[in-house]
């Protein structure tokens, strides 16, 4: 088979679905090329998605999307070993909603819209090699297929196999990325109703600093599905190697948490996964976003904003795709598929939330990479809040335990300087 299209997009993941929907809807030829057997099939990640991009691009979304819950709960939750302190915020966050879904059947449901569009989408497919002419990417060979095209959609997620062939990207180093490891364990919707505190179809999102982590770089996530629960653990790789976490044991240790395993003591676990996830935000986006023929979108390109707090991939993963697209259709009217004419992308990213907000947040990941926000805080806040509230034998004031918990570990100066800095950068 030796075709030709306007454009073809290499994955399946929002970044990939977002440019093919799109182009699809502008009405060009294209195919949407995925490895995964069926679209969804290797698609990872926490639980919560950011919904305004995607209320936007498609009208039926509230009433189609397989959305499990809307978030009405945030929890941070900072961890001992033994002991747990959580901050709630509940809200009506609407109309800047996030809801709780299943990756997996969400990129399924994206793949269906894409096809709805008018769009070709081929699950089944591995795509090893780009086929360049005069340093232009003319198309894709996959097995002994080639498949040509004016343009190619990078949207490959995490390993930068064809965007280094494209002398787009380097690998990642391991300062840049962090392994996620994650459990769906099975609960009743009743349950988890009860145990949460839910009225139907809302969710609660809790993120966790300190114990999960092993106290590395990273942190736990637990997400309330309509009925199971997403568990994971994500650690930065250097941080991971450092402290020479067992990955594979962490989330187990996590889900036998006093804390944890109360809230989990009706349900099973019934999946489990790993992925990598971008950590480094906007310095780990490549200087080129588009070379002659391609243009990267999603992960492969370092759109995830971490801020400690929230991490957020998907939409700005769906939004670059999109924004691909259009700068796609434009190169299409000029009949020009250069650099010169596909940089317009990086233009176009820039006045978009993909690349001002993780801007906004660069500083974040130095911030972040701050080991006392993992190891200190979480144990002497546990210790204190612990031992203000223990009656004993004898008075006692706060600040005296105070003094005694931070005697050796943590200064009053590094204390106000990490907190200004997490206020400013946060
Ligand atoms: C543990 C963890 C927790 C996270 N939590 C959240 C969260 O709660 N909220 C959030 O918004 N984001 C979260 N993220 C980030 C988010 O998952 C990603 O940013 C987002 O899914 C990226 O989408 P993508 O399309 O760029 O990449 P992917 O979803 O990785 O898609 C890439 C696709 O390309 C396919 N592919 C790769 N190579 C080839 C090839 N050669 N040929 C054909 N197909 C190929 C893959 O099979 C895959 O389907 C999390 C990530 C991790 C790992």
């Amino acid at each position: 088979m030796e075709e030709k299209f306007d454009a073809i997009v290499v994955g399946a993941g929002a970044a990939g679905l977002g440019a093919a929907y799109r182009l699809a809807k502008n009405g060009l030829n294209i195919v949407l090329l995925e490895r995964g057997q069926r679209i969804g099939a290797k698609n990872v990640y926490g639980g919560r998605i950011y919904s305004h991009i995607f209320e936007k691009e498609i009208p039926e979304f509230r009433k189609e999307a397989p959305i499990e819950r809307w978030v009405k709960k945030e929890r941070l939750t900072l961890m001992n070993s033994d002991d747990a302190v959580t901050l709630e915020l509940f809200s009506d966050f609407s109309p800047n909603d996030s809801f709780i879904s299943i990756l997996s059947k969400f990129n399924e449901w994206l793949g269906k819209k894409v096809e709805e569009a008018g769009g070709l989408v081929i699950p089944g497919i591995k795509v090893d090699d780009l086929i360049m002419e005069d340093g232009t990417v003319k198309g894709i060979v996959a097995g002994d297929e080639k498949l040509y095209a004016d343009v190619v959609i990078d949207a490959e997620g995490i390993n930068p196999i064809l965007a280094r062939k494209a002398g787009l990207r380097d690998d990642w180093k391991p300062n840049q990325v962090a392994v996620g490891v994650k459990e769906v364990i099975k609960i009743s919707e009743d349950k988890i109703n009860d145990i949460f505190q839910l009225n139907e179809g809302e969710g609660v999102a809790n993120l966790f600093l300190g114990y999960p982590s092993s106290y590395g770089l990273g942190g736990g996530f637990l997400y309330t599905n309509r009925d199971t629960i997403s568990l994971g653990v994500v650690v930065r790789v250097d941080s991971a190697i450092a402290k020479q976490i067992p990955i594979y044991d962490i989330v187990e240790d996590f889900r036998n948490h006093p804390f944890v395993a109360r809230l989990l003591k009706e349900g099973s676990p019934i999946e489990y996964s790993a992925h990598l996830v971008p950590e480094e935000g906007f310095n780990g986006i490549p200087r080129n976003l588009a070379g002659n023929g391609i243009l990267l979108a999603g992960d492969v390109a370092g759109f995830v904003l971490n801020r400690g707090i929230t991490i957020r991939g998907v939409d700005l993963a769906f939004l670059s795709g999109l924004i691909a697209a259009e700068t796609v259709k434009e190169a299409h009217e000029a009949g020009d598929f250069s650099r010169t004419s596909l940089k317009a992308y990086e233009e176009k990213l820039k006045n978009s939330i993909v690349l001002s907000e993780l801007e906004t947040f660069k500083r974040t990941s130095t911030l972040l990479g701050n080991l006392r926000f993992y190891e200190t805080y979480p144990q002497i806040l546990c210790e204190i809040l612990k031992e203000a509230y223990t009656v004993g034998e004898s008075s006692r004031k706060v600040y005296p335990i105070l003094r005694e918990k931070m005697k050796g570990r943590l200064s009053l100066f590094t204390l106000i300087r990490d907190v200004i800095s997490a206020v400013r950068n946060l």
